[in-house]
């Protein structure tokens, strides 16, 4: 599942392609929007909350009507082409789609006679609402790690929320979207080995919950606008960019020592399927 920091990216560069120029073509390949025409509206910005993209309409000048938001998530496979170029980080692996699995295609002319192009890929919970009502998918999300808005209060919020399931995984509510906003499968393994702390040890053992929620906010605002992830600060070289996910069977870059590729039980949680996460047993304290 795409991190916070990749549907921010994705967000921006369609807001940048797409902000201010009037629809010419809409397609929403989902059988309840398949009729849905919104040729004439014009788009006005396109914004991340969480992991959930919001494409935000305003009606044509000649229509009535309310503001809508074209709703919709990446979930697993999800992806975003502007002008047949993805929108991904260095996975170009998973660059090409085939037409059919187009769910969302858009054209938009700007006032100068600049066309732009975004097609959405395997994208999911595409939904049409009313701007106004777009707390009815987005609202039930904690603090946005890369809102705005982030500050001490939304910090204080976050902590409060992961203090309070003090008998969960820590692992398993890290990708909590209600608790905060952001944190994918690959940012979960590696916030987990920074702070030393198993992703199976409940949340309680964690000594500083603020601690974390700070460092997966800095850890994703450093990687918003890079199109390569990184964690270890940069430092270690080409293929040195994370420190456990993904290392399974390798040196830890601390100890030395193994890391482990494990199955963690994602229940009650977006896309519920338990989910690979990575340790170092002897960095994250299993091993003592
Ligand atoms: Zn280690």
């Amino acid at each position: 599942m795409p991190e916070g920091d990749t549907v921010h990216r994705q967000c921006r560069i369609l807001h940048e392609a797409l902000a201010g120029a009037t629809l010419t073509r809409c397609e929403l390949r989902v059988p309840r929007l398949a009729d849905t025409d919104l040729r004439g509206w014009r788009v006005r910005e396109v914004v991340p909350r969480g992991k959930h993209l919001l494409l935000r309409l305003l009606p044509p000048a000649d229509g009535a009507g309310e503001p809508l938001t074209l709703h919709s998530h990446l979930m697993m496979d999800g992806i975003w082409f502007v002008d047949d170029k993805p929108l991904i980080s260095s996975d170009t692996s998973r660059a090409r789609r085939p037409a059919h699995t187009a769910r969302v295609i858009l054209e938009a002319r700007h006032d100068d006679g600049r066309v732009a192009r975004a097609t959405g890929y395997e994208i999911k919970q595409v939904h049409l609402l009313r701007t106004a009502e777009e707390d009815s998918e987005v609202g039930h999300l904690g603090p946005d790690l890369l809102s705005p808005a982030w500050g001490p209060a939304l910090r204080e919020q976050a902590a409060a929320n992961l203090a309070a399931q003090a008998d969960l995984p820590l692992g398993q509510v890290l990708l909590d979207q209600r608790v905060m906003a952001g944190v994918g499968n690959i940012y979960r393994s590696e916030l987990c080995f920074l702070q030393r702390i198993s992703p199976f040890a409940p949340v309680s053992a964690l000594s500083d919950p603020g601690a974390l929620v700070d460092l997966a906010h800095r850890l994703l605002d450093l990687n918003k606008d890079r199109s390569v992830r990184v964690t270890t600060g940069g430092m270690m070289g080409r293929g040195g960019d994370l420190w456990v996910y993904g290392r399974a069977g390798q040196p830890c870059r601390r100890c030395r020592g193994r890391v482990e590729r494990r199955m963690m039980a994602q229940p009650d949680v977006e896309g519920a399927q338990p989910r690979v996460v990575f340790v170092c047993p002897r960095c994250q304290g299993e091993s003592r």
